[in-house]
């Protein structure tokens, strides 16, 4: 049995590497230049978070509030470190399905009950939900309608079975089997998901017994959104590219006036780009692929992109996905959306929707919206 799996463990290794590397150029690089530049990399929400800010002169950066600071500790935070904070309040109180204090995590947990004390069926709960997160999910079923159920958060009892990082483990342990979802499995887990049995009405939310909601599909586009909001309210940074796994952010202007400029992997050619996209201004650029997290088991690749009508790891024919539009949390949904799609169908979406998207199929072929067009430079 040929096995293969993703290198999420590597990956942790180098970015605590590079943050250490990047933190050297920011002292060494203090007070010089006419906006300074503020560059981390860390891990939060589950990946890799690469930050680059760019802030007039006179941004507290560690330097600010003297011997207070010194007192209180975190107050000398500088603003990579709030947004870190920013990213890891996002998923432990509202989206993380394994923190049980966050809101997701207690609306499966009543779901949960309800299905253990026996109710099958039929059988609904209602639980009450913030403001904030109505609005989110609302966004979020009209992505999961406007796709045709390709893109749909109640998928958490059928991403927990198809849990690539337990199959990868398994797979780097040559003594195990892995052990892949059984068809039965499958079909229990795909009996418990539909957006459409669910109802959201004001503050509550109403879903069947059993149901399990996992925002990873648009977790990370929604983390750009909020770091947009706190950047608005942040005067002194005048630019800045950030990066939650798949999901960027450009914001603002670059100090020498030059467009950002946002490398897209090469799905297939390990550590190399498939080109380059050129963009100024504000917006939201996310990738959906299916060698980010992978096994390969007998030539046959499972990943993490599930398609809600068949149960498994989706052969749309597509390897990768990239989505910019004006909002983080849609260009991922988005993104998720059009891979399960295909081409044709997934072009189809994201042009309803006004974004600019790039499919790749699995033989190299792309399919570009127009606008896309104009910003990509292939490599
Ligand atoms: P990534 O999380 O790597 O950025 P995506 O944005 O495409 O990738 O989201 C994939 C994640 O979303 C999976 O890890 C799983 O938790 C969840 N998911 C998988 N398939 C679907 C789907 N069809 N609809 C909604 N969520 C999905
Ligand atoms: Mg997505």
């Amino acid at each position: 049995m040929k096995r293969k799996m993703w290198k999420k463990g590597r990956i942790r290794i180098l970015a605590a590497i590079s943050a250490i590397v990047y933190q050297t150029v920011i002292l060494s690089g203090c007070g010089q230049a006419p906006a300074r530049q503020l560059t981390s990399v860390d891990t939060a929400m589950g990946t890799i978070v690469t930050q680059t800010l760019y802030a007039k002169p006179g941004t507290a950066q560690r330097e600010a509030a003297g011997e207070e600071a010194a007192a209180e500790g975190a107050a000398a935070e500088d603003e990579t470190d709030r947004i870190l904070q920013l990213l890891a309040d996002l998923e432990e109180r509202e989206l993380s399905w394994r923190i049980p204090d966050s809101e997701i995590a207690g609306i499966n947990a009543r779901a949960q009950e309800a299905e253990t004390e026996g109710g099958h069926g039929e059988k609904t709960v209602t639980v009450p939900i913030s403001s904030s997160m109505e609005k989110l999910l609302l966004q979020i079923w009209q992505v999961s309608e406007d796709s045709g159920g390709a893109m749909d958060v109640t998928v958490g009892k059928l991403s927990r079975l198809w849990n690539l990082d337990e199959l990868a483990a398994a797979a780097e342990d040559e003594a195990s089997r892995i052990q892949l979802p059984t068809a039965r499995q499958i079909q229990a887990a795909l009996e418990e998901m539909g957006y459409e049995r669910v109802q959201l009405s004001e503050g509550s939310i109403t879903l069947p017994a059993g149901m399990q909601l996992d925002l990873g599909a648009v977790g990370k586009g929604l983390a750009c959104d909020r770091i947009s909001e706190y950047l608005h309210g942040q005067p002194r940074i005048t630019g800045a590219v950030v990066t939650v796994g798949g999901s960027v952010l450009t914001y603002g202007q670059k100090p020498d006036g030059t467009p950002w400029r946002v490398a897209i992997m090469h799905p297939r050619k390990e550590d190399s780009y498939l080109g380059t996209l050129e963009l100024t201004g504000e917006h939201h650029i996310s990738t959906s692929g299916d060698y980010e997290r992978y096994i390969l088991v007998d030539g046959v690749r499972y990943h993490h992109i599930l398609d809600p009508v068949t149960g498994c790891p989706a052969r749309s024919g597509l390897c990768s996905v990239t989505i910019v539009y004006d909002n983080g949390l849609l260009a991922d949904a988005l993104s998720t959306a059009c891979f399960v799609l295909g081409a044709e169908q997934g072009l189809a979406l994201a042009e309803a929707y006004g974004a600019e998207a790039l499919l790749v199929e699995e033989d190299g072929t792309l399919y570009m919206t127009e606008g896309m067009q104009e910003i990509f430079i292939a490599e």
